[in-house]
């Protein structure tokens, strides 16, 4: 693994452009008051300042994805037979997501787990997986609601990560973290934009270590044995905690770590196409049954599964990793201000 570099700042929009020769590089745009990730281009004022509002799942997990496309073909000679023509995706995009957030990079982990890990990987998923390089940058400060510190990680987290950059006031200090990530950087046209890191070493440490201890901890630690079952089965605690929710989804739609979805195909009398898109848990169709029968009707149940899938039945199942990496995005932009960290704090037992 090469060593450390830097990368001036005012040789970032090189690095971009350098980068972008051979990939898709999405960045974080700030458009209005919000931060998006798009594609990075001309006329963008490129925020790094502050996390994106929503995390880049997008990239690999795409909001809509188009599985494959098929066409009825009627037999001329003979109306009653009909063949289908199916066309799956030809290839996915060789991307780069920059700038986003270690907690962003750490939920691409938590996805591995399920789309590529348990059932066998899902083509479609480990397609644009395998090509998409992550650069993050450590936080420079803590947002609302962070609370990452006390799930493990932290805003200097390497996990997930394939480059790990750190602004150092004039650039950014550069660490590869793995294979595809050292690639990146020792590719010819890259490695002429980047410095000796060795003498901003001791800067970086000392800046994420200053964020690190800055993000608040709603707890110390937790495992999914530290919460208790008593409550998490009793109606009283959920409805106390979340009688304000109005069930818009928002959470899970901002959420890095989310992934349910809907499959669907939308067609018309000759062609169509099938589709995956994003769906949320904490819809109340989510669950109905055909039999008009639905599980989870009310919003408590439907948080109450929420709060399960992240922090009891995902640990169970993968090697007690909690599926939520504290970025805060679910406290911050939830209309009504239900914040999870409170939830999960006040579910932990008690002597
Ligand atoms: S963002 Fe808030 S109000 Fe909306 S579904 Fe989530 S918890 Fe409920
Ligand atoms: S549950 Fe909330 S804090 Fe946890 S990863 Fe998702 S949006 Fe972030």
């Amino acid at each position: 693994m090469a060593p450390a570099g830097f990368l001036s700042k005012k040789r970032m929009e090189d690095f971009l452009k350098e980068i972008g020769k051979d990939a898709l590089v999405h960045v974080p745009v700030l458009e209005g008051n919000v931060v998006v990730f798009r594609p990075y281009g001309q006329n963008q004022t490129i925020n790094l300042e502050r996390p994106a509002n929503a995390p880049p799942k997008a990239v690999i997990f795409p909001q809509s994805d188009t599985f494959f496309t098929f066409r009825f073909i009627k037999d001329p000679q003979d109306p009653k037979k009909v063949s289908v023509e199916i066309n799956p995706p030809s290839d996915f995009p060789e991307a780069i997501i920059f700038g986003c957030r270690p907690c962003d990079a750490k939920g691409f982990k938590i996805y591995d787990k399920v789309y590529i890990e348990a059932n066998g990987p899902d083509p479609y998923y480990m397609g644009r997986r395998e090509k998409t390089t992550i650069i993050t940058l450590a936080c420079p400060a803590p947002s609302a609601g962070c609370f990452c510190t006390a799930l493990g990680g932290g805003p200097a987290e390497k996990d997930g990560s394939d480059i790990l950059m750190t602004d150092v006031g004039e650039g950014f200090y550069l660490e590869p973290v793995t294979e595809k990530g050292d690639k990146l950087l020792k590719a010819q046209g890259v490695a002429q934009l980047i410095e000796d890191g060795a003498k901003y070493g001791q800067e970086a440490t000392k800046r994420q270590k200053d964020t690190h201890d800055s993000v608040k901890k709603p707890f110390e630690s937790i495992n999914y044995r530290d919460l208790s079952r008593d409550l998490f089965d009793d109606d009283r605690f959920w409805e106390e905690m979340v009688s304000k929710c109005i069930s818009c989804g928002a959470c899970t739609y901002l959420c890095p770590t989310c992934y349910c979805f809907n499959i669907t195909d939308e067609k018309t009398l000759e062609q169509g196409e099938r589709l995956r898109s994003w769906d949320s848990c904490m819809f109340k169709h989510f669950t109905l049954e055909a039999s008009g029968h639905n599980p989870r009707p009310t919003k408590f149940k439907r948080y109450k599964n929420r709060i399960g899938h992240k922090f009891l039945w995902y640990p169970e199942k993968y090697e007690e990793i909690i599926a939520c990496c504290g970025c805060g995005r679910c406290i911050r932009y939830c209309p009504v201000s239900v914040d999870i960290s409170e939830i999960v704090s006040n579910l932990r037992k008690t002597e």
